[in-house]
Order: structure tokens, then C-alpha cells, then sequence
């Protein structure tokens, strides 16, 4: 399928998505399975990626969560903390909720952790922002809009969810429920 075909696809698919409760993925015991996040990212290193199970029992999987944190990281300062276990279950969601449909696709990370000062020169970042904190995640899916990525998210009730559609991206993090449009 090329991607303008799979574009058109997953926005006609998006209504089923939503169409209630019944769907086969709110039924099935997605949470209590083992949670896996396929995260990339292109840095000065070239292309890097992430595809490994970060919880799983009840608790974190450290080999699969460092090595998201990792890639999550601060690359202009060289720093990574740990994020929010919570925010990457919401991408876990967005993920596994796109796989239930048959769309494996990657979490195209272009902001995840920022330092202070790292934060301060990012345009258009809030002063606050929950990057600071390890709590945000901005990126896109190849394919899939905004739109959807946001439906999805919004879907999950997680946290905030701020549309940046003219920049390409999505901000997802994991405080307090909210939508916006950058
Ligand atoms: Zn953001």
C-alpha cells in the first residue's frame, strides 16, 4: 500500500475506531499484557531505534525502559533521565491501538527530554514545560495523521495532547487531560 493510499485508509478508518466501547481492542486485556514501545529517532548518529518491552508482571522491564529513556533523551545537552513510566504507556496505547487494527508503525520521536536550557531555546516551548520533567513526548507515525494520533490519544485519556498539524508533530505527555492546537 503506497502512503497516500494508507493516509486516506487510516483517516477513513478513524470513526470505527471511536465507534464505542465494544471494539475488539477495549475488550481484549491489552494492559495486562506485556507493554512494548517501538520508538525512532534520527540524531547526529544517524538513525536510532528502540523496539523492546518496558514492562511487564507489574513492573518495569530496566533493559527495554533504559534503553527508551535513552533514546528519549536530551540530545542537544547529552542527558537522559526517566520518564514517565506513565507516559509511555500512553504511546504504548497509541501504538498497540493502531497494531489491534493492523498498523505497526513507529513512534517518530523528535522531542523527548529537554534540560533547562535546552527547553529555553526550543521554539514556541513553554516555560514549564513537562519535557523538563520527563513527562512529554513529541513526534508523528509515518502515515497516520495528526488528527488520528490525536484521536487515539485523546481516546486513552492519558494526559495532555497538543496538536501541532502546520509543524508535523504531536505533543503528548502525561498530566492533566487537555487538548490544544499549536
Ligand atoms: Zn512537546
Amino acid at each position: 500500500m503506497d502512503r497516500r493510499k494508507f493516509l486516506q485508509s487510516a483517516a477513513t478508518i478513524a470513526p470505527a475506531f471511536f465507534s464505542g466501547i465494544s471494539s475488539a481492542w477495549a475488550q481484549s486485556d491489552y494492559w495486562s499484557q506485556p507493554r512494548g514501545i517501538w520508538l525512532q529517532r534520527q540524531t547526529s548518529n544517524g538513525k536510532e531505534e528502540v523496539r523492546n518491552i518496558y514492562f511487564a508482571d507489574g513492573r518495569i522491564i530496566p533493559d527495554g525502559y533504559v534503553q527508551a529513556c535513552r533514546l528519549l533523551r536530551d540530545v542537544r545537552a547529552g542527558q537522559a533521565v526517566q520518564m514517565s513510566p506513565v507516559l509511555l504507556d500512553i504511546l504504548c496505547g497509541i501504538q498497540g491501538f493502531l497494531g489491534a487494527h493492523g498498523y505497526s508503525i513507529p513512534l517518530v520521536t523528535t522531542s523527548g527530554y529537554r534540560s533547562p536550557a535546552t527547553n529555553a531555546a526550543t521554539e514556541g516551548a513553554s516555560r514549564n514545560s513537562m519535557h523538563m520533567h520527563g513527562r512529554a513526548w513529541d513526534g508523528r507515525m509515518p502515515g497516520v495523521s495528526g488528527d488520528v494520533m490525536a484521536q487515539i490519544a485523546l481516546y486513552l485519556q492519558g494526559g495532555g495532547v497538543g496538536l501541532y498539524k502546520g509543524r508535523g508533530f504531536i505533543h503528548i505527555d502525561d498530566g492533566r487531560l487537555r487538548f490544544w492546537r499549536g
